[in-house]
């Protein structure tokens, strides 16, 4: 069983919203951000900002988890 689930930035200019998001193969909303913050992802209430939109640096499209990621913890 295998999920996918895309984050998408939710800062909103004048003009449109950010168009950046992060496609992950994590199985549950909480692990692909909790693998986006690591990628500078930050995340507040229910809202997720890229990291351009953070300031914790360059944007990264994809993030490829581990299969057996589970329990582990960098
Ligand atoms: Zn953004």
């Amino acid at each position: 069983m295998s999920a996918r689930i895309t984050l998408h930035c939710e800062t909103a200019w004048r003009y449109g919203s950010c168009p950046a998001q992060v496609m992950t193969n994590a199985p549950s909303v909480s692990e692909a951000r909790e693998a986006a913050d690591r990628i500078g992802w930050r995340f507040s209430a229910s809202r997720d900002y890229c990291p351009p939109c953070s300031g914790t640096g360059p944007a990264v499209p994809v993030i490829h988890l581990p299969p057996n990621h589970k329990g582990r913890h960098q």
